[in-house]
């Protein structure tokens, strides 16, 4: 039998079309353009639907409602195909894979975002080779988790980023290799995939606030305090290096302190793109430790970012949330052994 994928086509360049104001989706489309591309009557191509989200977005617009439509869409038809794509815009593709990673526990079945640099319309297009290679990641099933495929590359999507705005090679997965590599074959790396799940549970998020704050020289902290109100659940502190941070006298302190106050939690990512935070591991970061910030060791900022909405729409305790953010939930981070 055929086998079967689901496209969950939310926006982004792949199906943009040139207007006054610049690129912009229009619906049906991609849908028009897909039902004439030869790559999908090959016999090696699994059946396939498509739902087009309305209205379509440029990626700028996704929020925690748009990552809830795709994780009902994905739960609503779970057991009708057997892998799923989700055309999304590259500028927020690693947020919202990240969201959907942990959104989506003990997954059976790959769920895999892709998208292009280049509309489907333009004649140098990547859409064509993206598409394709992740609808037959996809029907194959072997990657039974949330990943990102493109250019060439299948990353776990709460391992990615995007690193170039105009480059066809647009993300990366700088403290994780690639699940599979798609050259003259497809090939897979099944040490780096994760293990099956064995029932699906879809984690809606509720809209919490979020805040991310990047460190840089000079930093007065206090310029910030009013950022720590009770209604921001949580800072992802983009630090310097092993999570470095300057302290002296530039309100730190009082800035931990009303966010222990409010019960706001601080996760402290490094700038790094590569590596590990460690907090505590020089005396710059003290302070940190002291003031009660958990440590996001490699994980993205995107992937932080979106493990506080899911981890505050669980409605745990603050305790709890502190203790899953420095723990692997989806393969999401890795703890260094230190010696
Ligand atoms: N602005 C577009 C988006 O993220 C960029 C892209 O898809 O490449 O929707």
């Amino acid at each position: 039998m055929k086998k079967r994928v689901c496209i969950i086509y939310t926006g982004g360049t792949i199906g943009m079309v040139p207007s006054e104001q610049g690129y912009v989706p229009r619906k049906d489309y991609l849908a028009s353009q897909m039902a004439r591309m030869p790559e999908f009557s090959s016999p090696d191509m699994p059946e396939y639907d498509l739902v087009e989200f309305d209205p379509l977005l440029d990626s700028s617009n996704m929020s925690v409602r748009e990552w809830n439509q795709i994780g009902a869409a994905i739960r609503e038809r779970y057991f009708d195909y057997d892998g799923f794509v989700v055309l999304h815009g590259t500028d927020t593709m690693a947020y919202t894979a990240s969201a959907i990673s942990f959104m989506l526990e003990g997954l059976e079945k790959p769920v895999v975002l892709t998208g292009s640099q280049i509309p489907f319309c333009e004649l140098r297009s990547d859409a064509r080779d993206n598409l394709t290679t992740a609808v037959m990641i996809a029907a194959q099933g072997q990657v039974p988790e949330v990943c990102l495929y493109f250019s060439g590359r299948l990353l776990r999507g709460n391992r990615a980023t995007k690193l170039s705005a105009d480059e066809l090679i647009a993300f990366d997965s700088p403290n994780y290799p690639a699940l599979a590599k798609a050259g003259v074959r497809i090939t897979l790396s099944p040490q780096n995939i994760r293990p099956r799940g064995t029932e699906l549970r879809v984690h809606l998020f509720q809209p919490v606030q979020i805040a991310v704050l990047k460190v840089f020289p000079g930093i007065r902290f206090e310029v910030f305090e009013n950022l720590v109100t009770s209604g921001v659940k949580g800072i992802v502190l983009e630090a310097f290096g092993a999570g470095n941070i300057p302290s002296e006298g530039n309100g730190l302190l009082e800035l931990l302190d009303k966010a222990k106050q409010n019960g706001t939690i601080v996760v402290v990512c490094t700038q790094c793109l590569r590596g590990s935070a460690h907090i505590g591991a020089y005396e710059a970061s003290a302070e940190l430790k002291k003031g009660g910030a958990v440590c996001g060791y490699d994980m993205t900022v995107e992937a932080a970012v979106a493990k506080l909405y899911y981890l505050f729409s669980q409605e745990y305790e603050e305790a709890q949330i502190k203790a899953a953010m420095e723990k692997d939930l989806r393969g999401e981070l890795s703890v260094p052994e230190l010696i």
